[in-house]
């Protein structure tokens, strides 16, 4: 068995495919070899052997050693050096790269090689001692931290850990010596430095840092297999919903040097701006740094061109100025992985004296916006066809252009506290919260509160999740709170370096205004700045994106399941059409008796008699045929899914003394009698009691109303010659009896109105399947029934027999113990609840063949349930209008 890769030499034995055996970084270096870009030579050890090692308790298996020998002693060849050599000694770095992307999690050592032995020769090499000390005093940081302290599981002395201690060294020496950055460390600072490290780690964790390449070799290298498991990685892992058992890859890789002076450097960069898709080179770089330099946040990163400068990098030399060749280099670099990938990627590269080398490439993640205009723009030139388009987008991606934005007026007054770099765009309000703890314990509780950090760091990710958005004093774009914003289309901005933090007094500080923690503060994500207090947010116009347009017919084209929306009003109605609705698949009438009609509705439930309630729902008629029909004008001749009154009676009646009170004056009747009323329409299980058609079945006179009330507002738009076809729906029907006798009522209305109004319109009269048993014997309600739509809320209560107003207490548990796997009220549960609904469907089309069926169930804007239900045949999803757009998107996914 094969356990190590060998890259190098214009040839590699990996490929981009094998990402699964090699991580996503191994499997593309190997592919940028094999293109023949610049790339560092070195080997790439197995994701199999990572999980192998792990399972054999930090065991290796007896052939690797060799393994490894020989692939060393082959970088050696190509790089023309010797590891551990005292004359001119190799180094490598040892980089961890599991199958996806995992930002920051696992750990990545440079330098390794460097001895009190390599030393002198590497100073005589290369004339520079001040930049190999600089190496040193790096690698000893990085090795005592991820290989003796986290992966030996040494504890540090005091508590901090090591990192910290050496970091508070360098930062003491800075300070002595009034530099601001690490490029003035002079090569005696340095020196001293190392020797101070040396002992500070041999006090601090009890053990010598290594002095023999081999051993720091394999101590990295055991170190990032370690860090798979590491309680970061486990966090990221268990968000991300990543399983464990992939392991991740090690890549042994010949180091090159951003740090031997002006003449290198190191840098990020994404062939496309990631945050607006816009088609230019977009990123970030530094002279004479090293590795992480540039996303650590330690220095300001400059920008790679004109078009990624922002205010905090406006003065500094961009590449394109500083190294004009070298960044010709990269640009056809940007073009040639373009063309070969086909996709935007997000690459990182150094520079050693003037000479350029890749050091990564991956597919970039971008945000919503980007991600459509990328896609369409890449369809539009020929890099990728239609279908491809469509499939780049996430449905969930579309959500962040329907994002509320700060109100450009309320902005236009406000008072600014800072600026920093826009790294997540749309809006946010929240209270400021300083730990990420803190922001996981109030978000979930479903507080707005908004994560303000010097930096963040992987250690934060629980945190940045619920909060409403991300505020960092630290770090440029592509730092961490930037990319995983980006990653969650969540509002942020970062490197607001005016904002000052104070953990201590929990006080967070813009100039001389001070804030505590707690305090509400508004952010505008898209410019990048914060303000005080609380801004009123607007909701966005989609239809201003021109490539969201465009992509959006495309859907549309390639889609067969039709969209419709869940709409009680006419605006919500109007609004989804805007969006792209087809028509309603569901209004819900009972939210048309609150309000002031409250109290015509009291009176019926409190009439004693089917005269009082007559006389009660004459009121209501009116209202309710004013209702539709401004519902059927804005939907012009859209289909309409109207369904009858469904909750019980006792939610329209106080329960509270003082409003019994009220009720009793306002109604000319006592207290005592709505108490009783009250009492005696107290349910012990509410969601299975006196509701849905059972209502209509005790009390025939409210299904009458209701139908005539539609077929009226019906009967005015056809003498307007609006030709709506509404679709009366009856709900919670589990018996044909009960379907029948409705369906009677409600054809006997239509006739009526028909007669009276002398016009003639269509209608159709369906039901909700929503009880287990209207799925069973679905064939027999279709011989009465027009249609069908699933109520999946209440399919997936029954069904499981979870009351979804209770559920709260148990169903959190059964998802974190991973009893269930997802929460079936968010996306339909196939196995059980859509086993149902294919049983329905299947037994309802036997009977009538060309019968329409939808879902109107919240699960109607979920991607997974919108597949599901395109996969079972069903004609159409309907949603909350601001899903519409997901749920077209979605549907072309699932017809592709
Ligand atoms: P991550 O997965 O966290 O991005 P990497 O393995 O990419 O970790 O390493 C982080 C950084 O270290 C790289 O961006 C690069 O700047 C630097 N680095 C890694 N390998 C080398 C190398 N062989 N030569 C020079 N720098 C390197
Ligand atoms: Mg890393
Ligand atoms: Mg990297």
């Amino acid at each position: 068995q094969q356990y190590v890769y060998f890259f190098g030499g214009g040839m590699a034995q990996g490929r981009a495919d094998m990402n699964n055996l090699l991580g996503g970084k191994g499997a593309n270096i190997a592919e940028m070899v094999n293109l023949g870009l610049p790339v560092p030579p070195g080997f790439t050890l197995t994701t199999e052997l990572c999980n192998e090692f792990n399972k054999r308790n930090r065991e290796y298996p007896k052939s690797l050693e060799k393994e490894v020998e020989v692939n060393l002693r082959r970088l050696e060849e190509l790089a023309k050096k010797k590891f551990g050599d005292p004359v001119d000694p190799l180094l490598v770095s040892v980089r961890s790269g599991a199958r996806a992307s995992m930002p920051g999690m696992m750990e990545t050592v440079l330098n390794v090689g460097l001895t009190e032995e390599t030393i002198p020769g590497m100073i005589a090499k290369t004339q520079n001692p001040r930049f190999v000390y600089d190496a040193y005093r790096r690698l000893i940081a990085m090795y005592s931290d991820v290989v003796m302290e986290k992966a030996e599981g040494i504890e540090p002395e005091d508590g901090d850990s090591i990192r910290n201690q050496l970091e508070h060294m360098l930062e003491a020496v800075k300070k002595k010596n009034g530099y601001v950055n690490d490029t003035e460390l002079s090569e005696d600072d340095l020196k001293e430095l190392c020797a101070a490290y040396k002992v500070k780690v041999k006090e601090v964790l009890g053990a010598e840092f290594p002095d023999d390449p081999m051993k720091q070799l394999w101590g990295a290298i055991g170190a990032v297999f370690l860090s798979w498991n590491g309680k970061r990685a486990l966090a990221y892992r268990r968000i991300e919903n990543l399983p464990d058992d992939w392991g991740t890859a090690v890549n042994v890789q010949a180091m090159v040097f951003g740090n031997t002076g002006d003449k290198s450097a190191t840098g990020v960069a994404f062939t496309r701006n990631p945050a607006t898709g816009d088609n230019n080179l977009y990123g970030e770089w530094l002279i004479n740094a090293q590795g992480e330099d540039v996303v650590a946040g330690i220095r300001t990163p400059y920008a790679i061109n004109k078009l990624a400068k922002t205010d905090a990098n406006k003065d500094l030399p961009t590449l394109e100025e500083a190294m004009p060749k070298l960044y010709q280099d990269l640009m056809d670099i940007r073009e040639k992985l373009e063309t070969h990938y086909r996709d935007m990627q997000d690459l990182e590269f150094t520079i050693e004296d003037n000479v350029l080398y890749m050091l990564q490439t991956r597919v970039g993640k971008r945000n919503g916006p980007a991600a459509i205009k990328m896609a369409v723009d890449m369809a539009k030139s020929g890099l990728i066809d239609k279908d491809t388009a469509l499939k780049r987008v996430k449905p969930e991606q579309v959500e962040e252009l329907l994002h509320p934005m700060v109100d450009p007026e309320a902005e236009k007054l406000a008072e600014k506290l800072g600026k920093g770099l826009p790294a997540g765009p749309g809006g946010a309000i929240g209270k400021i919260v300083l730990t990420a703890d803190k922001a996981m314990e109030l978000g979930e509780q479903g507080r707005r509160v908004i994560l303000v950090r010097e930096e963040t760091s992987p250690e934060d990710v629980h945190g940045m999740k619920p909060a409403q958005a991300i505020l960092t004093s630290k770090g440029g774009m592509t730092s961490h709170a930037a990319l995983v914003a980006r990653g969650w289309g969540k509002c942020c901005i970062v490197g607001c370096s005016a904002m000052e933090i104070d953990m201590k007094a929990k006080t967070v500080t813009f100039g001389d205004k001070v804030l505590k923690e707690g305090d509400w503060i508004t952010m505008n994500g898209t410019k990048g700045v914060i303000y005080e207090g609380q801004l009123d947010l607007v909701e966005v116009d989609p239809l201003s994106h021109k490539e969201y347009r465009t992509l959006m017919t495309w859907a549309d084209k390639v889609r067969t399941l039709k969209i419709r929306t869940n709409a009680d009003t006419p605006e919500d109605a109007a609004a989804a059409v805007a969006f792209g609705a087809q028509g309603i698949g569901l209004t819900r009438t009972e939210h048309m008796f609150f309000g002031d009609r409250i109290w015509a509705m009291r009176e019926m439930i409190m009439a004693e008699d089917i005269e009082g309630r007559k006389a009660a729902l004459r009121k209501l008629l009116p209202m309710q045929r004013q209702d539709f029909t401004g519902i059927f004008k804005a939907m012009g001749s859209r289909p309409v899914t109207i369904r009858l009154l469904d909750p019980p009676l006792h939610e329209f009646l106080p329960h509270d003394d003082e409003a019994q009170k009220e009720m009793a004056s306002l109604l000319n009747t006592t207290e005592k009698r709505i108490a009783a009323k009250a009492e005696s329409l107290t349910e012990f299980n509410p969601m299975l009691g006196h509701r849905g058609c059972r209502l209509g079945t005790i009390f025939p006179e409210i299904t009458a109303m209701q139908a005539r009330a539609i077929f009226e507002a019906a009967a005015d738009c056809w003498a307007e010659d609006i030709k709506v076809k509404p679709e009366v729906m009856v709900p919670l029907v589990g018996t044909v009896g009960e379907f029948e006798n409705q369906k009677a009522i409600i054809d006997q209305q239509a006739a009526k109105v028909m007669d009276e109004k002398g016009i003639t319109f269509k209608y159709m009269v369906g039901t909700m399947i929503e009880i287990p048993r209207a799925c069973l014997i679905a064939d027999q309600i279709a011989q009465q029934a027009e249609f069908f739509s699933f109520g999946t809320n209440d399919l997936t209560q029954m069904t499981f027999g979870y009351s979804r107003d209770d559920a709260g207490t148990f169903l959190p548990h059964y998802l974190e113990r991973k009893i269930l796997a997802h929460d079936p009220f968010q996306s339909v549960d196939q196995t059980g609840v859509g086993e149902l609904m294919k049983i329905g469907t299947e037994r309802g089309r036997t009977t009538r063949p060309k019968l329409k069926i939808g879902i109107c169930g919240e699960h109607g804007g979920d991607p997974k349930s919108v597949w599901f239900c395109d996969s079972i045949g069903l004609d159409y999803v309907s949603c909350s209008p601001y899903r519409v757009p997901i749920a077209r998107l979605a549907a072309a996914h699932a017809a592709l």
